[in-house]
Order: structure tokens, then sequence, then C-alpha cells
């Protein structure tokens, strides 16, 4: 059965005050007021930006949400989980400052912000859910009081994935600490002594202290828990990583973790995707990166799996080719989006409404 994708199309590299005008029209044509009832605590789930990225969703297009679901009476908070990695938002503490000089107030974008998975990121309820690879899986605990979700994403590349989109961003963002070392258990990188500088920066951002700098910088696999944060931060290409077979570890073990967020109560959940201002790598990259095809549009559904794959087929079309596999092409992005319809999370057949 093809599943409603509801798609408000935009102009280029569109100001945020702009796209944010538009966005009302596209909650009531997805029908976002009929998941959320009254007194509901909704789960706002974003990134809410790693310094220096800029890609992070503006407070403004935030708060269209965040309005539309108090009107109907219903309780936004926004959310996220703290990161594996040494940035800035590694602890609640850090996260919610962060999140405050990125503009994230309750005035600016509509809702307070709660950091799902705790201070430190080990606050969980472990769910049952029928995997292949889990049979249980640790979910961030606001992320399972909240009676509701609504998933907003910003759409990127992504160096383990190929594809970041509402997967990860549900997957891998309302999974605690340990959720998240499940999923990156499998891969490990290692060093191009020709290329390295001995800069030290990956050591610096290594949350696991894996990585020791003599006269080249060496990785202990042992210690590494495969979080890709020194493939990501090295700027001489030094960090190797083979992904492949463990990129479709990482992506099923991704839709695994879905599933614990969802799992129960499906229906209590819409995704939002924000094809715009797509980049090779997500927005946890600490840097600024261009633009890598046009603009496309915001997408908006009640199936993941739909809105996912429409999300990537309309990329596709901008581009002018299969993006993320030109960006990526050692991994089979569609992977997750395959795994997740076969696991039930949703249909890869829709049927594309535009909103005028
Ligand atoms: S960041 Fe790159 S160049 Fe710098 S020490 Fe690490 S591997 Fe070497
Ligand atoms: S060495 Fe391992 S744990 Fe350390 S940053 Fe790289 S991938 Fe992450």
């Amino acid at each position: 059965v093809a599943s409603p994708v509801y798609v408000l199309r935009v102009e280029n590299e569109m100001p945020p005050e702009r796209l944010a005008a538009r966005l009302p029209a596209l909650c009531e044509a997805a029908g976002l007021d009929g998941v959320f009832q009254s007194g509901d605590l909704v789960a706002v789930k974003l990134h809410l930006g790693e310094k220096p990225n800029t890609g992070y969703l503006r407070p403004p297009l935030v708060k269209v949400f965040a309005d539309a679901l108090k009107n109907g009476g219903s309780r936004p908070f926004l959310t996220d989980t703290c990161t594996l990695y040494n940035g800035r938002r590694q602890n609640a503490v850090d996260y919610l400052n962060t999140a405050r000089e990125h503009g994230f107030t309750p005035e600016a974008a509509g809702a307070p912000v709660v950091i799902a998975d705790g201070l430190v990121g080990g606050d969980q309820v472990m769910v049952d859910i029928p995997g292949r690879h889990y049979g249980q899986v640790p979910i961030a605990i606001a992320a399972r009081r909240a009676h509701a979700g609504l998933v907003l994403t910003h759409c990127t590349g992504h160096m383990g994935s190929g594809y970041g989109g509402g997967i990860k961003n549900v997957g891998m963002g309302l999974a605690s600490r340990a959720g998240k070392l499940m999923q990156h258990s499998d891969a490990k990188p290692s060093v191009n002594r020709e290329k390295c500088t001995t800069c030290g920066l990956c050591a610096t951002w290594c949350p696991a202290a894996a990585i020791a700098i003599d006269n080249k910088a060496h990785i202990s696999h042992e210690k590494c828990i495969g979080c890709g944060e020194c493939h990501s931060v090295c700027r001489y290409n030094a960090i190797k990583w083979t992904w492949g077979a463990t990129s479709q570890l990482l992506q099923e073990k991704m839709v695994e973790h879905v599933m614990g967020v969802v799992e129960g109560r499906r229906e209590k959940w819409a995704f939002v995707n924000f094809a715009v201002n797509i980049t090779k790598n997500c927005d946890c990259l600490g840097k600024v990166e261009p633009r890598e095809c046009p603009d496309v549009g915001v997408l908006a559904g009640r199936d993941l799996v739909a809105v996912e794959t429409a999300t990537l087929d309309l990329i596709d079309r901008a581009a002018g080719n299969r993006l993320f596999s030109r960006l990526w092409p050692q991994t089979d992005h569609r992977l997750q989006v395959r795994y997740a319809a076969d696991l039930g999370l949703g249909s890869m057949e829709y049927e594309l409404v535009e909103v005028k």
C-alpha cells in the first residue's frame, strides 16, 4: 500500500524566515494535528547544532511545528541525546549551553529543550524488539516516556551509512550512549602513516582515549569504540576506514533502534525531512560544508520508510545522479530503508502530494 508523503517545494537557499512562513501549509496538509492529542507530551527530535557546523535547522523553522502542536493542546519539548565524542554536546550541560547559543530558547523555538538521555547519556529504558541483531535495545528515557514524537531531520550524507536522514536521526539520535555504542561496535579505523602530520586533533576528539600520538597517530583497536570521530576531524585524510560489511551492520542496527523508539505506538510518531542544504557529512561534523545539490523541499508523513524513500528519490532527481552513491561509493545507503521496510516499519511505496 502506498503511503502519502507531503512535499513542500522550496527555492534554492531560501532564508529560514521565508521557509518558515510556508511551513504551516505543510503541517496542515500532512494532518499533523491528527497525530497528537491534547495533553500529549511530544518529543520533537532534532539536532541542535555542533559548533562550528551551521547545517542545523534554525529556531524559526522549529517554532512553526512547536506552535502548531501547542495550538492543538499538546506539550512539545525539543530533544536530542548526548554524543559519544568529545564535542560541545557530550553531556546535558554542554549541550543545553550549545543549544542556547544556537538560539533554541522557548521564545525563539517555541518549546523548552530536554536532553533525552540525561546528564551523561545513561538515562535509558530497555525496549523489547523483534530485531535480527537484538531482542532488546536501550533507548533514551525521555523518548519513551513522551506520549508521542515529531522528528525534524536535516538530511545529509553520512560517512558510515552513506545517507543520514530520519532513520539515523531516530535510531542513532534517540539511542542512549549504550545504544550508540552497540551500533558502532563493528567499525575500526586505521592510520595512513604517510599522510599523518601528527597534528593530534583526532586524539583530542577521540572519546575512548584510543589514539596515541608518538611519531605518528596510532589507534588501539582494543580501546576504539568505532564512533568515527577521528575520520571526521582529520583534515589530512589520514584516517582510513573500510566500510562495506560494517556499514550494513551499522545501518541494520540503527533501524533496530528506530524500532525501539516507536515500538507499540507507531501511530503517535510523524516525520519531517528537510532536503535542503544537503552536504556530504552530517551536522555533527565540526566544520561548514558546501551544498552538494540544489535544495529540494520539505517532506512530511506518518510513514518513516515512505518519507525516507521519497526524500532519496527527490534528491537523486535534483542532483541528476545517485547523489549519496557518488559521495560515498563504498556504501549502499538505501540498505537502511529496505531493512526498515523488511522489519515492517513502513512502506517503500509512496504517493507524493504536492503542498502549495
Ligand atoms: S588528525 Fe589526522 S593528521 Fe592529525 S594526528 Fe590524527 S591522523 Fe594524524
Ligand atoms: S579511534 Fe575509534 S573511538 Fe577514537 S575517535 Fe576514532 S573511531 Fe572513535
